[in-house]
């Protein structure tokens, strides 16, 4: 497994895990003056925990506190390694997290998942990958808590001049939120802005609601100029423009099919359907087209 580190700006520091078709959320490094916050922990503790010991040692400075941009795997599995720190989350992340240790996140639970992930995989007469037997043990081994903190509405954090934001945005996840780094036109979007969509697993696209289209239109109102996405790469204003106009013009495409009475496994193979905005075409993509036709 490798790892990309990008340098935003002086100041925030991006790491990506890359070169798997496993989803692996991105961690971002601020560096403050009075010390480090990380945005989410990623799904590989071991990438996490060697971002954060190369962060202290580049700034000189500890964490003080870790934000959430949402509380789904691929974002929380790498906790345990900021767990001196508070972590912060919406509220609505901090339910969503306390109800799930009681489900699929509790041990039994956990192991249900992987006895899932097994026999669907026997089903296709497939045999456990690498990736899949690291992400059996990682759900074994992960020690998940209650964030510490669940904000409501929004909080601010940085000094003068230097001024943070953090707030609940929704679209991806009820518990999904942002952090605007005003100074320097920065924003860290969380899931609801994905880039290298082909690089994911293509139940995350799946996932993408039509509701969402909204939030990255007022992504395209703010005075940004780097976007840090939940997965892939940094993106400028223009990759959120060609994003935005690509899904709206898919969903609104596909929501005509259906008003017209065209059944799905047509529709999803229709030749005009716009054709996907990215270099590269998502893994099962008629899969994708199908359930987006089912949520139009
Ligand atoms: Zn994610």
């Amino acid at each position: 497994m490798d790892t990309e580190i990008t340098d935003v700006t002086n100041d925030i520091v991006l790491m990506r895990v890359v070169g798997t078709k496993a989803n692996h959320g991105n961690v971002t490094c601020i560096s403050l003056d009075d010390g480090l916050v990380f945005i989410d922990t990623g799904k590989d503790a071991r990438a996490t925990s060697k971002f954060r010991s190369k962060m202290e040692a580049r700034f000189k400075k500890k964490p003080i506190f870790v934000l959430l941009t949402h509380t789904h795997w691929d974002h929380i599995f790498g906790m345990e390694v900021f767990s001196d720190v508070p972590i912060i989350s919406s509220d609505a992340g901090v339910e969503a997290i306390r109800k799930e240790l009681d489900g699929e996140l509790s041990k039994e639970g956990r192991q249900k998942v992987i006895k899932q992930i097994r026999e669907s995989l026997k089903e296709e007469g497939r045999t456990p990958s690498e990736a899949h037997k690291q992400f059996f043990d990682d759900l074994t081994n992960v020690t998940i808590t209650v964030p510490s903190i669940g904000v409501k509405g929004e909080i601010e954090f940085g000094s003068e001049g230097r001024r943070y934001k953090y707030w609940s945005i929704g679209g991806h996840s009820d518990c999904s939120s942002v952090v605007f780094c005003e100074k320097e036109k920065v924003l860290i979007t969380g899931d609801n802005l994905v880039a290298e969509h082909a690089a994911n697993s293509p139940c995350m696209l799946a996932g993408f609601k039509p509701e969402a289209i909204e939030i990255l239109e007022s992504f395209e109102q703010m005075d940004v100029d780097t976007f840090i996405p939940g997965h892939g790469p940094v993106v400028g204003p223009e990759y959120v423009v060609k994003s935005t106009e690509w899904f709206s013009k898919m969903f609104s495409f596909l929501s005509d099919l259906k008003s017209k009475g065209v059944p799905s496994e047509k529709a999803v193979s229709d030749p005009a359907l716009p054709e996907f905005f990215e270099n590269a075409t998502p893994r099962d993509y008629e899969h994708i087209l199908e359930f987006w036709y089912n949520a139009v």
